[in-house]
């Protein structure tokens, strides 16, 4: 009779391999946004098919999932019992998805991302219409096929943010709006105008590169374990345990967006660096929600990033990186300037404060679009619209409006609500942080990164997913989600850079 540690030794053999698979389909999807030509769409859409319906069918094995059952009346404690749960969690998504919806959703997502670059590129929503109506036709099935009791929009949130739900994000977003839309109001009737012109002077793409590099690395991503690339959207990708890659992209006349997008990219990288390495391969070992993996980076680009005491410390670094560019820019306008608030078109540059309202417009839009309230064709003036009424200014293109995101391109409904439950836990991670910490004005300053990052490590990092991001969260900070760091935090810092009452 196997004994319970031979069945955990098998289990675990059988889960590298499933791991492996959907890493080498890692390593294909960062091939395809960093270096694979336009010929080689079609391919590549069948070979990743081919890896997922590779890793389905493994999952699937009758014996695995007996190997499972069995485990789970073997009494196990601790990791060994957390083990056998997260990988019934991936076992029953699993079986519930069919193969060839899998397989369908694979294709139809490098289709679908390859038909959106050339659409926003060319501003032409119309070519992209029929690839998102196939997609949400194709996320409905899904979510009807992994659980057709609860509303489809829950079922796919879940995916990325387990135990949330679209009334959960409604609870946080209710009050959150309503300040934000006051705060953002002071601000705009605020005396106080920073010059960003400054940022959008003459940055050579070399020079920024090595600042960005020299960065992150003091900030402890690890280039032993990474690298930086290329590409048009940036992103953080896992190939496999020692290697954690993240990408970013230049503008030459506009310095925050590869600046601080590295920083950002590098803060998803720093996570997945540090998950437990014992775990390695199994769902265990994985980060365990979007939200928490978003608190990450957030936390790095915002709160350090964007912070005033960071720039004490960098900013003669970066005068030196571009000679005279910046000589006549006094510290104290350099991080106005980067602390900008307005409203704008585009969520990935938007400043702290308006972010979230970039976040709930796609939250009531996609959720309408998935419930079937709102037609894809209508799609374009009902994003307009959402737009004048939370940021109070309309794109004059879709490029600038509803093609702006690739996320529902690759059938990601259900995602965007993550980056704003992220950046709240950010702030509430740091405030609990400054109470094990003390001075972390003083460390950011010093450049003296690595207590933050091994309170992180020790706090988020290293459990991988052994708890759900609700527990996560609160034996982290001592409690659940809330808005309230959040909004001490910016009242706090807005307040002092735009002189509010
Ligand atoms: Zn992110």
């Amino acid at each position: 009779m196997p004994t319970s540690a031979d069945r955990l030794t098998a289990l675990r053999e059988r889960l590298a391999v499933a791991s492996h698979l959907s890493q080498a389909s890692a390593l294909l999807s960062w091939d395809q946004s960093t270096h694979m030509p336009p010929g080689g769409a079609e391919a590549r859409g069948r070979q990743m098919a081919t890896l997922a319906r590779l890793g389905h069918q493994h999952l699937t094995d009758p014996a695995l999932v007996e190997m499972v059952d069995a485990l789970e009346s073997d009494g196990l404690e601790g990791d060994e019992r957390a083990l056998v749960r997260e990988t019934r969690r991936v076992l029953d998504r699993a079986l519930k998805m069919p193969p060839d919806l899998v397989a369908a959703m694979t294709r139809q997502r490098v289709r679908g991302r390859q038909v959106w670059e050339r659409a926003r590129r060319e501003d032409d929503f119309a070519a992209f219409a029929p690839e998102l109506r196939t997609m949400i036709g194709l996320t409905r099935e899904q979510a009807a096929a992994l659980n057709d009791e609860a509303p489809a929009y829950d079922v796919l949130h879940d995916l990325y943010e387990r135990g949330s739900s679209a009334a959960r994000v409604e609870a946080v977003f209710g009050p959150l709006r309503d300040d934000i839309v006051d705060l953002a109001r002071a601000i705009r009737e605020s005396d106080v105008r920073p010059d960003t012109s400054v940022l959008r002077r003459d940055f050579p793409e070399a020079a920024q590169e090595a600042f960005a590099v020299e960065t992150v690395r003091a900030m402890g991503y690890d280039f032993e374990r990474g690298r930086i690339d290329r590409t048009a959207h940036p992103f953080a990708t896992t190939i496999g345990p020692g290697d954690v890659r993240i990408t970013t992209r230049y503008q030459r006349n506009f310095l925050p967006s590869a600046l601080f997008g590295t920083i950002h990219e590098a803060g998803h990288g720093m996570y997945n660096q540090n998950l437990p390495a014992e775990h390695a391969d199994t769902p265990l070992g994985s980060s365990v929600s979007l939200a928490i993996h978003e608190s990450q980076s957030r936390l790095w680009e915002n709160l350090i990033g964007r912070s005033r005491a960071f720039w004490e410390g960098a900013y003669p670094r970066l005068q030196a990186a571009f000679p005279g560019t910046l000589d006549d820019v006094p510290l104290v306008a350099f991080v106005a300037a980067v602390n900008d608030v307005r409203p704008s078109l585009i969520r990935v540059e938007a400043d702290e404060v308006t972010y979230h309202l970039h976040v709930m417009l796609r939250f009531e839009l996609e959720r309408a679009l998935v419930e079937g309230a709102l037609d894809v064709a209508d799609l374009p003036g009902a994003w307009n619209e959402k737009s004048r009424e939370l940021l109070g200014i309309e794109p004059s293109d879709d490029r600038d409006g509803c093609l702006q995101d690739v996320h529902w391109s690759w059938g990601m409904f259900g995602y965007f609500p993550t980056y704003s439950l992220g950046t709240l836990a950010s702030v509430q991670l740091w405030e609990a942080m400054a109470r094990d910490l003390g001075d972390l004005e003083g460390l950011v300053r010093a450049a003296r990164f690595a207590p933050i990052l091994e309170w992180l490590v020790e706090h988020v990092h290293r459990h991988g997913s052994r708890f759900a991001p609700e527990e996560l969260l609160e034996r982290a900070t001592g409690g659940p989600l809330s808005a309230e760091p959040y909004l001490r935090y910016v009242r706090a810092k807005y307040g002092a850079l735009y002189r509010l009452a």
